[in-house]
């Protein structure tokens, strides 16, 4: 736009006139004045409305290019709402949604619909001129599922194990559900062994998802049994690697002590403990898992056929006789939290009673989420944990396509924490 004296010097430009010359004087006082009205009138109410026009024209075409991955219908119904009331609806439905941990496993209408009349009562709200669109956003929020689902995609499905891909790729097919969309905030608590971290926080990376270094421990005490987990510690801490060792070397003495065992008794044959620890490559912790690896790649035995042998060798009354040595609940709550992390109490089934102790040794959380639990215990654990500000997690363990247990509680889903969970130990909420 010109300013005024550019806009006298074009005029002037385009009329020829001369200001010297005095015979025009009048004539040209007369024109002058002209342009300061012209300018003031006309050219400077046109040129900003018209600017104004090109302008929000190329923000509404940004806003449609953004949304280029919706259906024609739900992109005009968002950006004719931006051009009227100047909201981008696709962030305030993104944030309610947000707030849903279930929504990336949601695939029929009724689910759609019944979150969209959910969505639409926390909307109108925040931009009470949607009034009476819930049809319009329910087909928007079925959309946005798709285009959600299908950014997480963008980088291929990454290689973490063939199983766990190839259970991505077949629950995308049959049920335009992504896994991976579903997923945020992982840890990886290993038994006895921290060496998969490194390996998890590359793959989380490429996922664009959080994560949180994790380990669990068998240990003894009072004559008890616990598991006790250890979250987001320093995993270059000296003292807590030689506990890992240790624990790892207690675990595959036992192990190899069972299998050994067990070709002596004939309950096992046609294979030796270095082919075991041949067939499963880059593994430090062995327990039966890693045996029955090793015999199905040897074609020793079928996988569907792995309980009985295993009950046979490694859940016997004989292998429960055979001790296997243990840290206690002290040395490993002491080697967490030198670490940095916090020390929680894993599966805590039938243990209820034990958690006061526990607590006052050093534990800082329960595992509240966790197919070993009933509905009653669980309950009563998130209770104590609130009224002793203790951490809740949650955890599949052994079920799903990476456990040994599947069948009727292998729900992974079901028994993860929730982001709440992740971020308050993240942030250390109760220290
Ligand atoms: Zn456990």
């Amino acid at each position: 736009m010109l300013s005024i004296e550019e806009y006298i010097a074009r005029r002037k430009k385009e009329d020829r006139l001369n200001e010297f010359d005095i015979d025009a004087r009048s004539q040209n006082l007369k024109i002058c004045v002209d342009y300061v009205f012209e300018y003031f009138n006309n050219y400077l109410n046109t040129t900003e409305a018209e600017e104004r026009t090109v302008l929000h024209s190329e923000k509404l075409d940004k806003y449609r290019k953004q949304l280029q991955d919706y259906e024609p219908e739900v992109r005009e119904w968002a950006v004719s709402i931006y051009d009227e009331y100047g909201k981008q609806v696709h962030r305030y439905i993104g944030n309610i949604l947000r707030e849903n941990e279930l929504f990336f496993l949601y695939n029929t209408d009724s689910e759609f619909r019944s979150i969209s009349y959910d969505c639409y009562t926390k909307l109108i709200k925040k931009l009470p001129f949607l009034k009476d669109q819930t049809e319009m956003l329910f087909l928007f929020i079925k959309d946005y599922h798709r285009v959600q689902s299908q950014k997480h995609f963008e980088f291929g499905v990454p290689t973490i194990t063939e199983e766990i891909s190839d259970w991505i790729n077949k629950t995308w097919a049959k049920h335009q559900v992504n896994l991976l969309a579903f997923a945020y905030d992982v840890v990886l608590t290993d038994h006895d062994v921290i060496s998969g971290i490194p390996e998890l926080m590359r793959v989380a990376k490429i996922l664009g998802i959080e994560s949180m270094p994790g380990v669990e421990f068998a240990c003894k005490q009072w004559d008890a049994y616990f598991h006790i987990l250890g979250f987001d510690f320093d995993i270059d801490n000296p003292e807590l690697n030689e506990f890992v060792e240790r624990l790892c070397e207690y675990r595959n003495n036992h192990t190899r002590a069972l299998f050994e065992a067990g070709l002596k008794r004939g309950t096992l044959s046609g294979i030796t403990w270095e082919e075991v620890v041949e067939l499963n490559p880059g593994c430090r912790w062995f327990c039966n898992d890693q045996v029955r690896t090793a015999m199905v790649a040897k074609g020793l035995v079928r996988r569907e056929e792995w309980g009985a042998v295993s009950k046979a060798n490694f859940k016997s009354e004989y292998a429960l006789s055979v001790p296997m040595e243990m840290a206690s609940v002290e040395e490993a709550v002491y080697n967490i939290r030198n670490a940095g992390g916090i020390a929680v109490l894993a599966h805590p089934a039938g243990q209820y009673e034990y958690v006061d102790r526990l607590v006052e040794i050093g534990i800082q959380g329960l595992e509240v989420s966790h197919p070993s639990l009933s509905r009653e215990e669980e309950i009563a654990l998130r209770q104590k944990a609130k009224l002793n500000k203790l951490y809740m997690t949650g955890g599949t363990d052994h079920t799903g396509p990476m456990g040994g247990c599947m069948g009727a509680h292998a729900v992974p889903a079901y028994h993860g924490a929730l982001e709440d969970d992740y971020l308050a130990i993240k942030n250390r909420i109760f220290s």
